[in-house]
């Protein structure tokens, strides 16, 4: 393991650019469930129901009834992986962030550069006049809570069956196509178009490395290498190995 952390710290001091995508895995040690893992969030809820466009539109309220019920998504704290990935960009070794996340939890630990690929559901969207406003603004007595101008709210993540936010879409296949080495963190990569990105860096030649604490779809074929361990524990013995490396 030593030997692979040193590794990805060579790499991430010899590349002009570094890049991360980041997926739920990463916020597990923060007490957010990731959906597919045993005990996760779709053992406990249908997405059929509670995660599609149609559902939201059908029943918002019983929705909005689960979000909040998800008390962890407001009550998290930023991990040391989380803060690692801060740490990384201030000292020039990590470009930017696309996380698949919607938890805000990077931008907590500092994080400047997040591209929010499935939105951010720390804030609400109305479904009428497309008015942003933070989850801690409005009201949440009676569900669903409406807009001043009479249009639903809807959490500003992107349900199945919404587009990806455009310019989240094309900043991710630039960043990607650019990247020397891409740093993939806590993702099962199975959700697409996310899943498509690792592809989209290793096919313009970047160095793929991966953090997970079980092998993915990626692990045999796209990644070069992976460092099989939790993000909090990986991610800073880069941090330290690649300050190690400079002093
Ligand atoms: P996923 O649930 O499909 O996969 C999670 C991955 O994280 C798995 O491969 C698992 O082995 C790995 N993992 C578990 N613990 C880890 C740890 N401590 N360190 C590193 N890796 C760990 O998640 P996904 O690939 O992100 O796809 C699910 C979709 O669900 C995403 O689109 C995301 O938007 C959404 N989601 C977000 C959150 C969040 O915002 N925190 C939580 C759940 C799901």
């Amino acid at each position: 393991m030593t030997d692979l952390i040193h590794r990805a710290a060579q790499a991430l001091r010899s590349a002009r650019k570094t890049i991360a995508l980041t997926g739920a895995g990463i916020s597990a040690e923060s007490g957010i469930p990731t959906f597919r893992d045993p005990g996760g969030l779709w053992d406990r809820y249908d997405p059929e129901e509670y995660a599609t466009i149609e559902a939201f539109r059908r029943t918002p309220g019983k929705v909005w009834r689960m979000m909040k019920d998800f008390t962890e998504l407001k009550t998290a704290r930023p991990n040391p992986g989380h803060y690692g990935l801060a740490q990384l960009e201030q000292m020039g070794f990590l470009r930017c962030i696309i996380t698949q996340n919607v938890d805000n939890l990077h931008q907590d630990a500092g994080s400047r550069d997040v591209i929010e690929f499935h939105g951010n559901m720390r804030q609400v969207i109305c479904q009428q006049c497309d008015k942003t406003l933070p989850l801690e603004d409005i009201s949440l007595e009676t569900l669903p809570p409406y807009c001043s101008c009479g249009g639903v709210f809807k959490p500003a993540g992107v349900f199945f069956g919404e587009p990806i936010p455009m310019h989240a879409m094309l900043r991710s296949q630039e960043e990607a196509q650019s990247c020397e080495v891409i740093l993939v963190i806590g993702t099962s990569a199975v959700v697409y178009p996310a899943a498509d990105i690792p592809r989209v860096a290793k096919e313009a030649g970047a160095q793929v490395i991966e953090i997970n604490p079980e092998r993915t779809d990626l692990t045999s074929g796209v990644s070069d290498f992976l460092i099989q361990e939790k993000a909090g524990v990986a991610i800073p013995q880069i941090v330290a190995a690649i300050r190690a490396m400079a002093s």
